[in-house]
């Protein structure tokens, strides 16, 4: 069965709480049931007021991150229940942003992803090379240990939630999107590589998004290669004719 693409925007931490009602509301009425799959991500205090903006549309909610604890003396973060209560079908783990902004280690993103999948969220998982990586040829060997340490013992029974996003780090923010040919690259060995930590069952149905600096004129450039099953889109998803021309270049 052919992979339905999805269209992800993470909306980081933007957004004041009239922006995020408006760019929910306009994603909405721009998307149909024919449409790729969509979610918007937006900062955790507007999840509750977004997901009544997104009430009977098809466009789903995510949340940015989570904790991989059920409850507890952990001040500062969100666990996976709480995530699913304010109405969270996805969340993403691992971006970037956190692994080299903030320090998160791939056995703590495997923690979070194990734990995301057990509740029954959809993980959204990013992986990606820095640049000083990709100049030193160190890109594949970066995806390998990413996935090796961050896939492994998920729970067999919700692998079909889950979802990786390649976001080269140079990419990210930057306005130097990967070309098709370099995406297609990495998400072909992301599957190589699933398919030997999870099973080839599991890498042939996983949608892997590229994320990275993806506009509106790159967007089907990019989602017309085999392996490119959509995008994680960060500036792009913040206007709203932006992120609905990506969405309509999926498909
Ligand atoms: C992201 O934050 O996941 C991202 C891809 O950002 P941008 O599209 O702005 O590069």
């Amino acid at each position: 069965m052919p992979r339905k693409k999805l269209v992800a925007g993470n909306w980081k931490m933007n957004t004041t709480l009239a922006e995020a009602r408006a760019l929910a509301a306009a994603v909405a009425a721009g998307t149909t049931p024919a449409s790729a799959d969509v979610a918007v991500c937006p900062p955790f205090p507007w999840l509750l007021p977004v997901a009544e903006v997104l009430r009977g549309s098809v466009v789903a909610l995510g949340a940015q991150n989570c904790h991989p604890q059920k409850s507890g003396a952990y001040t500062g973060e969100v666990s996976t229940g709480m995530l699913l209560e304010a109405g969270c079908k996805y969340v993403i783990v691992g971006h970037s942003e956190r692994r080299h902004g903030l320090g998160e280690t791939d056995p703590f993103l495997n923690e979070k992803a194990k734990a995301a999948l057990s509740a029954g969220l959809h993980v959204i998982f990013c992986v990606g090379e820095l640049l000083a990586e990709r100049e030193a040829n160190q890109t594949e060997a970066v995806l390998d240990r990413q996935a090796t340490q961050g896939l492994r013992d998920l729970p067999a029974d919700r692998l079909g939630n889950l979802v990786v996003a390649y976001e080269p780090v140079w990419a990210i923010g930057t306005g130097k999107v990967a070309t098709p040919e370099q995406a297609q690259d990495a998400h072909a060995f992301i599957r190589k590589k699933v398919g030997v930590i999870l099973g080839e069952n599991v890498a042939r149905s996983l949608p892997i998004l590229y994320g990275g600096s993806v506009t509106a004129d790159s967007a089907a450039g990019l989602f017309d290669r085999p392996d490119v099953d959509g995008g994680l889109v960060g500036g792009a998803s913040l206007k709203a004719d932006s992120f609905l021309k990506i969405i309509q270049a999926a498909g």
